[in-house]
């Protein structure tokens, strides 16, 4: 292993595995990708994975994801079966009040080529009978799905593997100078030098990029699921709450606790979740809960990606988000596109890092 680097990725969860996957495509730098743990010891490894498109809102998020989940299957060609599965996404609504919100997100998202439907009581649980008769309709789209997001990290390393990327797993980074115009980047086991830097370091963005001099307005939640034993088919689709894994495991819980980087389950959601997945899949009460995790996610503070150059150190980029397995392989992309042209096929510039009154740089 060398020393000297093209890139170094920091941070191997699905947004830095992705990235570095596919600048390795280019096959014309070398790259280093760094993680103080292992690739799934992040968020990326405690997700729910769906590949959810149509309630993002406003209409250009909801369009990025679109874009990123129609690159799916071609991924898929290149690095084989991660497991995607395009269900199409059902999100209920229990009061017929809700149903001329669930037009108005339609109309929104047809702007950008989202297609939604707003079903009644009756479409619905024609197409999802498990599902409560108690709902009132739903909003669906054919675009939404889920993903394994273990074989997706596991796959994009071992094609990023192939193209010659270097991984250095259980090795923090510690400290970053400039020196020169490169990068200094000293971790635990070696001091690697870079022509540019990405972070793509989830919840720990905030730690990683004051090591760099900058504040990054990033913060934690923790997300609860509930895993239940393997069950016959029940759910077709991906439910806004829940999906059935290929084994028949079907994982549930969208819980928000701000927390920090504690990763405990607890009682209270875990009870308020079951609740939940029986309010929405009668059938569910039957069923025997086999485990249950916590993940922390990183949300930035206005809740929108930050993918771009970080302002006011050349060559350095970030790449941080929720919902990373939604957006890993168009991030992968445009940070590809970025880091070798310098321009992004899609503008950037609602992603921008300075959008954020609170960035705060010090260098
Ligand atoms: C409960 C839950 C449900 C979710 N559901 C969905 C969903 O359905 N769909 C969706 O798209 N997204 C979902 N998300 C969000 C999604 O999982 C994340 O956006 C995604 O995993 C983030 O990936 P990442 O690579 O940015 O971060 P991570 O996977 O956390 O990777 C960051 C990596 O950086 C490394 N690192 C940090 N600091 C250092 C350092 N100093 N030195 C070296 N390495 C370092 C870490 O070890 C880690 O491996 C969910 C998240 C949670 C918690």
């Amino acid at each position: 292993m060398t020393n000297k680097y093209d890139v170094v990725v920091i941070g191997s969860g699905v947004v830095g595995s992705s990235i570095a996957y596919h600048l390795s495509e280019k096959k014309d730098k070398e790259i280093l990708v760094l993680d103080q743990s292992y690739p799934l010891s992040g968020t990326s490894g405690s997700t729910q994975a769906w590949v959810w498109v149509h309630n993002k809102t406003p209409a250009w998020y909801g369009e990025l994801s679109m874009l990123s989940a129609e690159l799916y299957p071609f991924l898929e060609r290149k690095i084989g079966d991660v497991e995607y599965k395009r269900t199409g996404g059902i999100a209920p609504f229990f009061n017929e009040a809700d149903r001329e919100s669930a037009r108005r997100l339609a109309e929104k998202q047809a702007e950008v080529g989202i297609d939604i439907d707003v079903l009644t009581r009756e479409q619905v649980l024609e197409k999802e009978p498990a599902l409560s008769a108690n709902i009132a309709g739903a909003t669906f789209s054919k675009i939404d799905g889920n993903v394994n997001p273990f074989r997706l990290v596991e796959l994009y390393i071992k094609a990023a593997k192939k193209n010659h990327v270097q991984f250095s797993f259980y090795n923090p980074v510690m400290d970053i100078k400039r020196n020169n115009g490169m990068f200094e980047i000293t971790t635990e086991k070696d001091v690697f030098i870079a022509k540019q830097i990405v972070l793509a370091t989830g919840p720990w963005t905030r730690e990683v990029g004051k090591l760099l001099g900058v504040d990054i307005p990033v913060k934690q939640v923790r997300g609860q699921i509930l895993v239940t034993e393997p069950l016959a088919p029940l759910i077709k689709y991906t439910i806004a709450g829940m999906r059935q894994a290929d084994n028949g495991e079907i994982l549930i819980g969208y819980s928000k606790e701000e927390v920090g980087y504690d990763r405990r389950t607890t009682l209270d959601v875990i009870q308020d979740t079951a609740k939940m997945a029986v309010d929405y899949i009668p059938a569910l009460a039957k069923a025997n809960i086999v485990r249950c995790f916590a993940g922390v996610r990183v949300i930035p503070n206005d809740g929108y990606p930050i993918v771009g150059p970080i302002p006011t150190i050349d060559n350095a980029y970030i790449a941080v988000m929720h919902s990373g397995i939604t957006l890993s392989p168009l991030v992968g992309t445009l940070m590809t596109e970025l880091l070798t042209d310098g321009e992004t096929s899609i503008d950037l510039k609602n992603l921008q890092l300075d959008r954020f009154n609170e960035f705060k740089s010090f260098v």
